[in-house]
């Protein structure tokens, strides 16, 4: 098969990029690098089945020869990424997706958009499933990530609803690993880091708020299972293994060893950081367990060891 992988170039493009390789297939990664790298993927371009197209698919996707599947990964993610850069992420959740689905339509090829647990908002429902429809603040600060992600599921299904387009929604949770970029300000990569460099671990707030963290060779094996079945309807991806942001930060700790001085410190950060932060957070895997006979298999002790290998070598 030969796979677009849009946002080939981020943390979790260049694992599945990495995936897809190894399972045989041809893959084109196009990435802008507005948060991703380069160096994510250079030991990728040795391989001649992978291709690096460095472009912006909110102005156009210029592509030859066929595709199999279309896998939209193109966005900022964290909230740095995307408080950072808001039109940019509103763009590639319109513009973007528009470009990347007339591919998908020209050659009849799947089509899997990475969508987010953020299209819950603040939950009201608790785990939630695939059926809540969330409960998002429109013009709050995080708006710019979960309408563009909102309006990308809606693109997504009004192709498959007007030309029969085999489309598939991933709702990702949050997904960790190596690779993360070491200043996305995401709460992974910040614990690591601090705990890395022997620095405090700042857990914004009370520390109260909850989440779930999949690793990454979990979520891309889901991911691929999503893509190679029939399911249009969205799917959850993420471990249900809720905990708040301070036992994270324990956990993190006790992975960095006996060695590791750090110590955990309650910080507020700016107002706009923590606005809308979702309180709580956890997904209802029912039917990525029935359809897709998904689990997550790596444990949050294992993932955080790989992780914390990754950063030790990456953090200067
Ligand atoms: P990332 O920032 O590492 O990767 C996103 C990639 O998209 C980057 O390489 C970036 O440069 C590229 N990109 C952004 N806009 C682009 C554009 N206009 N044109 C071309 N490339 C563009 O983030 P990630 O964590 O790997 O996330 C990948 C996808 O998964 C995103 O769509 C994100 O919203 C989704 N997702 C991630 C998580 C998570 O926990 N990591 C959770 C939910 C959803
Ligand atoms: N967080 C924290 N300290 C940090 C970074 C994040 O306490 O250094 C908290 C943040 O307020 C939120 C949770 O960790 O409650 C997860 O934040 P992240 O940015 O990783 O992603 P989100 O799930 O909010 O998109």
């Amino acid at each position: 098969m030969r796979i677009l992988v849009t946002g080939g170039a981020g943390f979790i493009g260049s694992h599945l990029c990495e995936r897809l390789l190894g399972e045989g297939h041809s893959v084109l990664a196009v990435d802008n690098f507005i948060t991703g790298a380069r160096r994510n993927v250079a030991h990728l371009l040795a391989n001649e089945r992978f291709e690096l197209s460095e472009q912006d698919i909110n102005k156009g996707l210029a592509v030859t020869g066929g595709f199999d599947a279309v896998m939209n990964l193109a966005s900022p993610a964290s909230p740095v990424g995307y408080l950072d850069n808001p039109i940019e992420t509103l763009m590639v959740g319109s513009h973007g997706i528009h470009h990347a689905l007339e591919v998908a339509l020209k050659n009849d090829a799947r089509f899997l958009q990475a969508s987010t647990s953020e299209v819950y908002g603040d939950p009201l429902e608790h785990p939630q499933r695939e059926s809540y429809w969330g409960n998002v603040n429109c013009i709050g600060v995080r708006s710019v990530y979960d309408e563009s992600k909102r309006f990308a599921e809606a693109m997504t299904m009004a192709y498959h609803r007007k030309y029969g387009l085999r489309t598939r929604l991933i709702r990702i949770f949050n997904t960790y690993g190596p690779r993360m970029a070491l200043d996305d300000g995401r709460v992974v990569p910040n614990f690591v880091k601090q705990a890395v460099q022997n620095a405090p671990l700042t857990v914004y707030g009370d520390g109260l708020a909850t989440r779930s963290f999949t690793y990454v060779s979990d979520l891309v094996e889901g991911m691929l299972r999503l893509l190679w079945s029939d399911e249009v309807n969205p799917v959850n991806i993420g471990n249900p293994r809720e905990m708040t942001v301070t036992e994270f930060a324990e956990a993190v700790l006790v992975a960095a060893g006996s060695e590791c001085q750090s110590k955990i410190v309650h910080v507020t950060p700016a107002a706009d950081r923590i606005s809308d932060d979702p309180q709580r957070r956890r997904p209802d895997i029912t039917r990525a367990r029935t359809i897709l006979g998904w689990e997550p298999r790596v444990s949050l002790e294992d993932g955080l060891k790989t992780t914390l290998s990754y950063f030790r070598q990456a953090v200067v």
